[in-house]
Order: structure tokens, then C-alpha cells, then sequence
């Protein structure tokens, strides 16, 4: 009998397997090469067969970057999936933007232009009541900026019913005191009046700041006042109103009528809003500041705001967002109940034949990210069984679904049509896989 040893796939063979190709281009020869020689050793000493070599080396290549996951959790915001997916036209600016770009300079003339023009223009041309707009890295940078550039050594007049925390222990008065700003609370959590702002608006008030309780709701004997009453205050005692949206609507969405939007609240009188980019305006991580331009200018020439500037990557994106006709997080928002349905129905028809116990089922999403508290959106799943759900986590592609009522449901609002294919063959994959593992049929 050979040894099997001499049946171990010499390295440049394995090199050749088409399969290694990404990695060399991503990680070079030397590190897959790496690889490749020490899943030799282990079968050389008999820890795998030799016809395993290839496998064993591609299983253990170090993983490239964030990978792609299939939200079938019926949450359209994931924040532990990156809130919004990016419209493929600014998928696509990303890309060209990742190399050498006219990002400051104008090529018409050859001199340096303003940084970001583009998507500064798109972002005004959306918000027309906005006198000047301004991009930093988040909505967090954006209030730090206000906070520092207004506040900073005076007071921020803020309602008891609007000290956030947003989420994994991010709280906005954290944040604001960080600045150097201090907070005169006004008011009591569920009510606040004008009276209380009024009362403690002075010679030291920075500004007062309106905050959208974005991922609560207080019912029953609860009040405070709407941005233009807080405006007409804020301009007789001529104190800024700044205004945190929270969500980065634009415009108002019919389909959520709770969720402010920074044209209506900038024509009640807000002097400054500011908001996610990564939000229900379905774009890159950004914050966004549209407003009065003396108020912009003062937060554009602060030296904090250098620290915070966007990079090409997120004006390209967002630029690309403002301009294309819809976004995947506006049409999961807007998809029809009915053809959520009848996509679920097909599924489940074409798992069961695979042999797999798989329903359609009426599901409801929500939409996430800290916006639309107890918005309920009709949706459509697939139920299948609990045991599926954490296999599918690392199925390829890897799949997010929702375990609920003992079941895993694969709710469709937030994948997009395209992706149907992909969440079939994976689901197949795993159910067949857990099949055999564990002897049922
Ligand atoms: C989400 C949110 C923030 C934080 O925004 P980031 O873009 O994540 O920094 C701040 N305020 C409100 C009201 C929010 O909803």
C-alpha cells in the first residue's frame, strides 16, 4: 500500500484551485501560501485525509471584512446589521469614489473646490427651506457640534421628557455635558410647558433643544410643546431653537405620521435640525445639520468640525442616495402586504417540495433603528422550525431571521425581491444539512 502521505496535493496545485483566487487578490500569496502549508502539516500527521487539504486550507482563510446578511427579521433598521442598505446607485458611487476623485477640486478650472459640493447641493436642493446645510459623521457629531459651538461654558434647555438614551448606553445628556455644555432641565417626564422653557431661558442659555423621543412613546397624561410654539419663544427671547429629528425624514412619510421631518419642522421655526443619515433616509451613516446659515457657518468653522467631517465614501453615498429614485429601506417601508404574501406563499411552496416543513405565514415588521415606536407594518413570513434559526446565522449567505411563538419566521419586508433566490438556497442547504445531522426526515 502507498503511503497516503504521498497523496497530499503538492502547494502550487492547490494554489491553482480556482477557489483560492479571491484570496490571493485579497490577502497575497505569502499569507494564503500560509495557509495552504499548514493544512499539509495536519495531513501529514494524519489529523485530516489528504484529499482534505484544499477544504481544511480555504475553511481556515482569515475572514475578508464584514460579510453580507439576509435581514429576514422583519426589523427594515437593523442596527446590529448596519441600519439602512445603500440604493445600488450609491453602492455604486462608493465604488467609484474609493479611488482618486474631483472631491475638492474643480476640473473645470483646476482649482480646489468645496469639499463635498455634490452632496452638500443634493442635501439643500431637498430640503429647500433649509437656508444652509452642513454633513458630519453622525447625528451624535452633529448635536456635539451644535452643543460645543453654541453651548459650550452655558446652558442647553432641555425637557425632563427628552433625555434619551438611543441604545447600547449611548444617552444624549451624556454626550451634550461631555461638551462642555450644561443642561438646565425643564419641566417633569411625562409634562412640560412653554412657561418652563420661558422660565429658564437667560442671559446664559446657548440654546434650547428639542429632542424627538424617537424610540418611546408616553401615553396618557403627557404634553410638551411642538416646535413652533417652542419657536415663537425662542424668537422673542432670541435664543436658537435647535431640534434633533432623530430619523432623517426629509419630507413627511404618510406611512408614519409620528416621525418629524426636517422641512415641517424647519417651516414651524426650528433654527437647526439635525438627523441620521442612516435612517428612514436610507443612506450612509452621516449626520445631517439644515438650518439658518449664520448657525451653519458657526458649526462649519468650529475647529471641532474637522474632526468630524465625513469622508469621500459617505458624501459619494450620500449624494448618489439623495439623487436615486428610491431606496431599499422606502420600498421595504412601502411594500404591499399582498405580494409580501404571495413571495412567502411561493417559498414555502418550493421548501416544502425540498422536503422541508415550511409555511407562509402573516407576519408584522417594524421599522427599527430607534424610529416609528410602535408602528406595527403588515408583513408576510415563512414559519419554519426554532432548531433552523441559528444554522441559518452561518448558512451562505447568512440569514437573520426571528424566533418567535417556537418558531423561526423568515419575515420578507425588509429582503428585497432579488434576494428570494439566496434565502431559498440557503434555507434548502441548512434544512437538508440538519436533516441528516440529526436523522429525521
Ligand atoms: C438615532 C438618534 C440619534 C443618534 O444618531 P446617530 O446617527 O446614531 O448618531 C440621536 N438622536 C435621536 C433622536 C435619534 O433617533
Amino acid at each position: 500500500m502507498t503511503d497516503p502521505r504521498r497523496l497530499i496535493p503538492r502547494t502550487d496545485a492547490v494554489l491553482a484551485d480556482q477557489r483560492f483566487a479571491q484570496a490571493l487578490l485579497r490577502l497575497g500569496h505569502a499569507r494564503v501560501k500560509a495557509v495552504i502549508t499548514e493544512a499539509q502539516r495536519l495531513a501529514r500527521q494524519g489529523t485530516i485525509a489528504p484529499g482534505e487539504v484544499a477544504e481544511t486550507a480555504l475553511a481556515s482563510l482569515p475572514a475578508g471584512g464584514p460579510r453580507r446578511v439576509v435581514n429576514a427579521t422583519g426589523v427594515i433598521l437593523h442596527t446590529n446589521l448596519g441600519r439602512a442598505r445603500l440604493p445600488e446607485a450609491a453602492v455604486e458611487a462608493v465604488r467609484v469614489a474609493a479611488g482618486t476623485t474631483d472631491i475638492e477640486l474643480d476640473l473645470a478650472n483646476g482649482r480646489r473646490g468645496r469639499r463635498g459640493r455634490g452632496a452638500l447641493a443634493a442635501l439643500a436642493a431637498a430640503v429647500p427651506a433649509a437656508q444652509a446645510v452642513h454633513v458630519v459623521n453622525n447625528n451624535a457629531a452633529a448635536l456635539a457640534l451644535a452643543a460645543t459651538a453654541l453651548a459650550a461654558g452655558r446652558e442647553i434647555v432641555i425637557s425632563r421628557g427628552e433625555l434619551v438614551e438611543i441604545g447600547d448606553g449611548f444617552r444624549l445628556p451624556d454626550l451634550l455635558v461631555s461638551t462642555g455644555a450644561r443642561l438646565r432641565e425643564v419641566g417633569t417626564t411625562n409634562r412640560t410647558t412653554v412657561d418652563d422653557y420661558a422660565r429658564a431661558i437667560g442671559q446664559d442659555t446657548g440654546f434650547v433643544l428639542k429632542v424627538h423621543p424617537s424610540n418611546y412613546r408616553i401615553e396618557g397624561f403627557a404634553g410638551t410643546p411642538g416646535i413652533a410654539d417652542l419657536a415663537g419663544l425662542c424668537a422673542r427671547t432670541h435664543v436658537p431653537l435647535v431640534a434633533d429629528a432623530g430619523s432623517g425624514l426629509l419630507r413627511p412619510e404618510p406611512l408614519l405620521p409620528d416621525e418629524p421631518d426636517a422641512a415641517t419642522w424647519l417651516a414651524r421655526g426650528a433654527d437647526l435640525v439635525t438627523a441620521s443619515g442612516d435612517k428612514l433616509l436610507g443612506g450612509p451613516q452621516c449626520g445631517l445639520l439644515f438650518g439658518r446659515a449664520d448657525l451653519v457657518e458657526r458649526l462649519r468653522r468650529h475647529p471641532l468640525a474637522r474632526a468630524l467631517r465625513v469622508d469621500k465614501l459617505t458624501l459619494a453615498a450620500l449624494e448618489a442616495t439623495l439623487g436615486a429614485p428610491s431606496t431599499p429601506t422606502s420600498a421595504a417601508l412601502h411594500a404591499d402586504p399582498v405580494r409580501l404574501r404571495r413571495r412567502a406563499e411561493a417559498l414555502a411552496a418550493r421548501l416544502a417540495e425540498a422536503g422541508l416543513r415550511a409555511e407562509a405565514v402573516a407576519s408584522a415588521a417594524t421599522v427599527g433603528g430607534g424610529s416609528a415606536p410602535g408602528v406595527m407594518l403588515p408583513s408576510a413570513a415563512v414559519a419554519l422550525d426554532a432548531e433552523l434559526a441559528g444554522p441559518l446565522r452561518l448558512a451562505e449567505p447568512p440569514v437573520l431571521a426571528r424566533v418567535e411563538q417556537g418558531r423561526c419566521f423568515l419575515d420578507l419586508r425588509a429582503v428585497a425581491a432579488e434576494d428570494d433566490e439566496d434565502l431559498f438556497n440557503a434555507v434548502v442547504i441548512t434544512g437538508k444539512d440538519l436533516q441528516q445531522r440529526t436523522g429525521r426526515g
